[in-house]
This record gives C-alpha cells, sequence and structure tokens, in this order.
C-alpha cells in the first residue's frame, strides 16, 4: 500500500524475509491496543471486531489481566507437571463448577485439545470394546485446527491438500443432517465431533433438534459426544458455553481462544464417563496447565462472572444481530444472509469478502472472513453500543461504494 510510512513496510519486509511464509497478511504491524481498539506501529487506531479471533475477550490492556499477570510471572512463570501448580487446580475448580464436566486437562492451542479428545474417544473405545471401534464422525464444512488428528477431522478439502495420508477412520457427514450420519453409523464408531456453532466454515449454528439427536443417538449405542466449542465457548454466544442453549451436555468439550483472553492456553473438559480413561502416562504436555496461563484463565472467567459480562454480550450480541439485520435490509443484492449467536455473527455476501475487508481496514475497521463469502463479527466480549454503531457506520459506507 502506497500510504505505508517506512516504519511499517520496514516491518514488513522484514518479516517476509525471515518468517515462514504461512500467512495471507494484511500490511498492518499491530503495536499495542486498549478496550476494543488497536494501534499500528504507525500510530493509525483500529476498531477491532476480530479479537485475535474470537480470542482477546476482555479486549487490550484489561487491568486484571496485567495485573494478575504480572504478579504470576514474578512468582513462577513455569513448573512441569511433575508437580501440582496452583492456579492449574483453581482453574479446573472454576472450570469443573461453572459446567456440565468434572474433570479438565490443560494444552497449549485449540488443535491439542482436539488431539487430546481424539485420542481420549479411542482409548476409551478400545479399553471398553477392543480395536475395530476407532472410526469418529465429524462434520463437512468444520473446522478443528492444523495439527494432524485436528487437521484430519477439519471437514474441508483445502486444509487436506498435500498432506496425505491423513489419520483414518474418520468421516465426514453433512452438517446438521440427521439422515446422513445415521447412514454412516456402524459398529465402528466411538465418537461424534460437532461444533456447537461452526466459526471459521462461514458462522453456521447446529440445529438444537440436530444436537438432541446426536445425544440420543451416542446414549444408545455408547458413543462419546464431542463438542469443539474452541471459538464458541467462553461467553462468546451469551451462555458460558454454547451447548447451554441447546440443553444437551456432551461428554468431552475443547476449549482454547477465548480461555485465556490472549495468553495461549487450551483445556479439554471431560465428564465421568469418559475421564476414568486416560491414566497417568497416557497423554502430556509440557507447557499444559502453566501457572501463567491458568491464571490468565482465573483472570478471564472471574471478570466474566463477576461482572456479569454475559449480559453485555446478550445485549451487545442481540443490537448486533439487529444492526446487520437492518444493514441486509439496506443492500438486499449486497448481503444475503445473517446468522449467528451474540457476539458470534456472520454475514453472507453475494460476492467474494476480501474488497469488502480491505476497505474496512482502510477506514480502521478490523474483520475477518469465515470462507470466501463469509464475513464474521467476533468483537471483545466488552465491546459497547458505541463500537457496533461505529463498525456499521463504516461497513454500511463500504458496502454502499462497492459495486
Ligand atoms: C481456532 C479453532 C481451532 C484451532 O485452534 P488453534 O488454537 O488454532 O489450534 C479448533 N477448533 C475450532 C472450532 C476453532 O475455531
Amino acid at each position: 500500500m502506497s500510504t505505508l510510512s517506512a516504519t511499517q513496510t520496514d516491518w514488513l519486509n522484514r518479516g517476509q524475509s525471515v518468517l515462514m511464509n504461512t500467512y495471507k497478511q494484511f500490511p498492518v504491524a499491530l503495536s499495542h491496543g486498549e478496550g476494543c481498539y488497536l494501534w499500528d506501529v504507525n500510530g493509525k487506531k483500529y476498531l477491532d471486531f476480530v479479537s485475535g479471533i474470537a480470542v482477546n475477550c476482555l479486549g487490550y490492556g484489561h487491568p486484571a489481566l496485567t495485573e494478575k499477570l504480572s504478579e504470576q510471572a514474578a512468582k513462577l512463570l513455569h513448573c512441569s507437571n511433575l508437580y501440582w501448580n496452583t492456579p492449574q487446580v483453581e482453574l479446573a475448580e472454576m472450570l469443573t463448577s461453572v459446567s456440565a464436566f468434572s474433570r479438565v486437562f490443560f494444552c497449549n492451542s485449540g488443535a491439542e485439545a482436539v488431539e487430546a479428545a481424539l485420542k481420549l474417544a479411542r482409548k476409551a473405545s478400545q479399553v471398553k470394546y477392543g480395536q475395530n471401534r476407532s472410526t469418529v464422525i465429524a462434520m463437512e464444512n468444520s473446522f478443528h485446527g492444523r495439527t494432524y488428528g485436528a487437521m484430519s477431522l477439519t471437514g474441508q478439502s483445502k486444509y487436506h491438500a498435500g498432506y496425505a495420508p491423513l489419520v483414518s477412520e474418520i468421516v465426514h457427514v453433512p452438517f446438521n443432517n440427521l439422515e446422513a450420519l445415521q447412514a454412516q453409523l456402524t459398529e465402528h464408531v466411538c465418537a461424534i465431533l460437532v461444533e456447537p456453532i461452526q466459526g471459521e466454515g462461514g458462522v453456521q449454528p447446529a440445529d438444537p433438534q440436530y444436537l438432541k439427536a446426536l445425544r440420543a443417538i451416542c446414549d444408545e449405542r455408547d458413543i462419546l459426544l464431542i463438542f469443539d466449542e474452541v471459538q464458541s465457548g467462553i461467553g462468546r454466544t451469551g451462555k458460558l458455553f454454547a451447548y447451554e442453549w441447546s440443553g444437551v451436555a456432551p461428554d468431552i468439550i475443547t476449549l482454547a481462544k477465548g480461555l485465556g483472553g490472549g495468553f495461549p492456553i487450551g483445556a479439554m473438559l471431560v465428564n465421568e464417563k469418559a475421564a476414568p480413561y486416560f491414566q497417568p502416562g497416557d497423554h502430556a504436555s509440557t507447557f499444559g496447565g502453566n501457572p501463567m496461563a491458568c491464571m490468565a484463565g482465573k483472570t478471564v472467567l472471574s471478570v466474566l462472572l463477576e461482572e456479569d459480562l454475559l449480559s453485555n454480550v446478550m445485549a451487545q450480541g442481540t443490537y448486533l444481530a439487529q444492526k446487520l439485520a437492518a444493514l441486509k435490509a439496506l443492500y438486499p443484492e449486497k448481503i444475503q444472509e445473517v446468522r449467528g449467536m451474540k457476539l458470534m455473527q456472520g454475514i453472507e455476501l453475494n460476492q467474494s469478502v476480501a474488497p469488502v475487508i480491505d476497505a474496512c481496514l482502510e477506514r480502521g475497521l478490523l474483520l475477518v472472513g469465515a470462507g470466501p463469502n463469509v464475513i464474521r463479527f467476533v468483537p471483545p466480549l466488552i465491546v459497547q453500543t458505541e463500537q457496533i454503531d461505529e463498525a456499521m457506520h463504516i461497513l454500511a459506507d463500504v458496502l454502499a461504494a462497492m459495486e
């Protein structure tokens, strides 16, 4: 971009010459943030409706996170799981007291949480039923991460290209389609994996009736039901976990993204049916349950629950959905559909989203796609009405200027 000053261009050039070329990146190097706003190294301000992709749920520079992490950094940065650490125990207590689950395994990312769930599901089935029952049913258009197991579970061929052979015994079925799933229900199935609302795959909520039916099938056949809540969990949909909306409690959920508010952490939460199948030595992570990460998780949950941030997510999420619906009414030929749950919204356009996202960035609004035709809106959970108005104003201007 011609408007970039030397400083930012410099960083982009330096990055391009030493970093692996794995990301399609905007020509912006970020420097710092406050609340729902970010600044690049040139001093340009952005309203952030990306949140590190549903990560920075408390926004930037939240005083509680800054204080608790500074204290913990001075006290204990890391200790091995050869020993106990107190923030890990406390975060597990908090997570189990506010969920349908009784045990936690900590790791460092969403993909790792999914790997843990895949391993646990197969282990549980092998112990109970022997070798020939290791098939996992996952959904088309899903996203579960980039490690081999998580990538193989991901139901989008673009993520598989070039990586054969994938992890075997994984079957993909169309999302929200019970008949298609039933057709794949053999005696070899040990688990069903689903996102209660698909994020990366285009912001598609699961039908609550579909999730109820999956629960019934899993109970009847002693199959483990796994919900990937890496994106939908930790308040994003107005409930602490998206599964609460359906009234269906799965056997396992995976968490990451919002859990640390920006500090890397992942977790697998498990009920008593599944928990006993991991025994000492079966699974591990050097950094999993690290005291800094768990202090971040504890602080995020405390702020969410004690400051009643969920009410804000409900109110602002409803407002955002209304504003997007109004925008669709204004540009029915440009916006095909608005869908989502509270602060996890998407609009499907009749065109590629890239030029719209680029133009919004130029105007100081950060947005992210979810597939080629969907723009995702995942602002920090602390977002206020004025910021939603500001974002909608920029988006409306950009859409108006689009051919
Ligand atoms: C982002 C995401 C993942 C992968 O998380 P990473 O931390 O990038 O490994 C897995 N599942 C879902 C639903 C996600 O949105």
